[in-house]
């Protein structure tokens, strides 16, 4: 007998980030992971006439790599390591935190008045989680045509086709666009699990609408995947092996124990670690109260107020 591949729909969850509204699509209750990828928010579109709609302050990481994708607009990133850079669509920046950074994302000066896309985050294997940050942008991802649509590969690898981007273990994060009555079919490792999201338009994979305000898990076992639309849509695919390590994820930091977690958290408080990000003019953000260790062990995995 043949097994039926998983396919399950976890509804996202709104919350703020700042001011901006945006949809939590990772981790939700009861789905933490996919491959890799251990956190993802989706913002936007919207538009604004001034301002800044995007100013997240001074914040640490550890454990992760900041994973940003645009459809439309531009965020300013500069970190503790001296790194600035605005990204764009079609372009993706990869901070990779190891043992500790800090960043500030924040619209610039200069911009296009609309804010559509994602962060994700990837948790980093115990052999590279400690080692030294870097960041890492790329004006223009590969992308592969065909009749049915585009595959923008901003992480990883699919059909042949690999992201400048630098992980450090096996992934797939793309951004498919399926051209007006368009059936567009994309490759997957049948040993790795797989999600999609609706980023635009409507979609339907393998004849069953997909919801968009919904993470659609994609079990092992498929070989590939076919989406379809009647008036064009995008679709975010993300994938990856089922993450061999138990993470422990608190507010922006991915660990393993609840003391490498306390830890971080002192050493943000205490301006230890992370180093200051000069570009930034304006206060950092306070790390919330840490819940009892015991408490976030009993709890599990547990995110809060991620940027
Ligand atoms: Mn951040």
């Amino acid at each position: 007998m043949e097994l039926t591949p998983a396919r399950v729909a976890y509804p996202g969850k709104t919350v703020m980030l700042g001011s901006i509204p945006v949809m939590r699509a990772l981790p939700v209750r009861e789905r933490r992971m996919v491959g890799p990828w251990c956190f993802l928010d989706r913002f936007g579109p919207m538009t604004f006439a001034g301002g800044k709609p995007m100013d997240v302050a001074p914040h640490p990481h550890i454990g992760l790599q900041t994973v940003t994708w645009l459809l439309d607009g531009e965020i300013q990133h500069d970190d503790s390591l001296g790194c600035a850079a605005v990204t764009r669509p079609g372009g993706v920046s990869v901070m990779t935190a190891g043992g500790g950074v800090a960043h500030t994302e924040q619209t610039p000066p200069d911009h296009s008045r609309v804010l559509d896309g994602v962060q994700l985050w990837v948790a980093l294997p115990d052999s590279h989680r400690n080692g030294p940050a870097s960041f890492s942008t790329t004006p223009d991802v590969p992308v592969i045509e065909s009749p049915a649509g585009l595959v923008r590969v901003f992480s990883g690898t699919i059909g042949g086709v690999t992201s400048p981007a630098p992980h450090r273990s096996p992934i797939l994060g793309t951004d498919l666009e399926i051209h007006p009555s368009g059936a567009l079919e994309v490759p997957l490792e049948a040993s790795w699990e797989h999600a999609l999201q609706v980023l635009r338009g409507t979609v339907s994979l393998e004849g069953e609408a997909l919801g968009n305000e919904q993470l659609h898990y994609l079990g092992p076992g498929r070989a590939s995947a076919v989406l379809s639309s009647t008036a064009g849509a995008r679709v975010l695919l993300i994938g990856g092996p089922p993450f061999p390590e138990p993470i422990l994820m608190w507010w922006n930091f991915v660990a393993r124990t609840p003391e490498e977690i306390a830890a971080a958290r002192e050493d943000w408080l205490r301006h230890r670690r992370f180093g200051e990000v000069k570009a930034y003019r304006g206060a950092r953000l306070d790390a919330p109260q840490l819940t009892r260790p015991g408490a976030l062990r009993a709890a599990g995995p547990r995110t809060r107020d991620g940027a």
